[in-house]
């Protein structure tokens, strides 16, 4: 197998350093760099928590892709660098596999067009945990049934983005099968501003964020006399690693950019 040359935007954050480790450890992967706001010019391994790995450091994504020419940027930021160093990464031909959440609809469509007009294999993924794809799958199989339905998210407090990448995406596959319906009492009035949560297409996601949760979701059901309820939960962020591997070689024959999982899994 071709050794893939990658470079990890936001080392020192709980998924970066989950990724870091993932290269560190696939024999096929390469850390030629990573991207971080503090430290430029140094090596990674001078960082607290990375004395194994000898990686430099870069803060202008420019820079680094001139000097370590990587095949895949692995992008673990926030909602905002992270647009933006997709953005970069496509201009200059280095395919992109986006954990990052906080992508609108528009900017995912512009992104697609940018990655299909360079010829550009990307994926971007708002959750690279296999269950919670499944969870999402099975879904969409449900909603096909069961037409009433809300969405519970639940994730720690530092998460910026609200609701999260994948309650947005459950909505968007249980929209694609589910009539239209807008849940709950049509006459329902909020004695308090968001009681019913936010709305997508009728759905309503609800959004809980508590120290100690990491990322969990429960999409629950409603029928005549019966309830299902369908739950994915990650303890830990190794959870998604699997996710980011398959991303990482799928992403090496794709000319076009992906978004979700579950578009690259059986
Ligand atoms: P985190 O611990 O806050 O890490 C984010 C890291 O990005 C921090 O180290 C931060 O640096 C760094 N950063 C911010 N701006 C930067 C820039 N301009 N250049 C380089 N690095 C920069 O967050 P996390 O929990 O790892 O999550 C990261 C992202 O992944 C979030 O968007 C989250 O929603 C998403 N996520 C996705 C999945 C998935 O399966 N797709 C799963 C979990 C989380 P500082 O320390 O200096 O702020």
């Amino acid at each position: 197998m071709d050794t893939i040359k990658i470079v990890v935007a936001g080392p020192r954050g709980r998924m970066g350093k989950e990724a870091v480790a993932l290269v560190q450890e696939t024999e096929h992967f390469s850390l030629v760099g990573v991207i971080d706001r503090k430290n430029n010019g140094q090596s990674l391994r001078d960082v607290e928590g990375f004395s194994n790995v000898n990686a430099p450091i870069f803060t202008d994504i420019v820079e680094c892709f001139s000097e370590t020419k990587p095949d895949v940027l692995i992008d673990l930021t926030t909602p905002e660098t992270g647009k933006y160093h997709t953005e970069v990464a496509i201009e200059h031909g280095v395919r992109p596999v986006v954990g990052t959440t906080g992508f609108t609809k528009e900017e995912l469509d512009r992104l697609s067009q940018m990655a299909e007009e360079r010829k550009v294999g990307a994926i971007i993924a708002p959750n690279f945990a296999v269950g919670a794809v499944l969870m999402m799958k099975f879904s969409q199989m449900a909603a096909k049934y069961f037409q009433d339905v809300e969405i519970i998210e639940l994730h720690h407090d530092q998460k910026l983005d609200a609701p999260s990448g994948t309650a947005v995406k459950t909505a968007e596959l249980l929209t694609a099968v589910r009539e239209t319906k807008q849940q709950g009492h049509p006459n329902e009035k909020e004695t308090i501003q968001g009681a019913r949560g936010a709305e997508y297409d009728g759905i309503r996601i609800h959004s809980v964020r508590l120290p100690g949760l990491v990322a969990h979701q429960e999409v629950m059901f409603g029928g005549n006399g019966q309830m299902l309820s369908i739950r994915h939960d990650s303890f830990n962020r190794a959870s998604f690693m699997s996710g980011v591997k398959l991303s990482v070689d799928t992403v090496m024959n794709l000319d076009v950019l992906v978004y979700g999982l579950e578009n690259i899994i059986e």
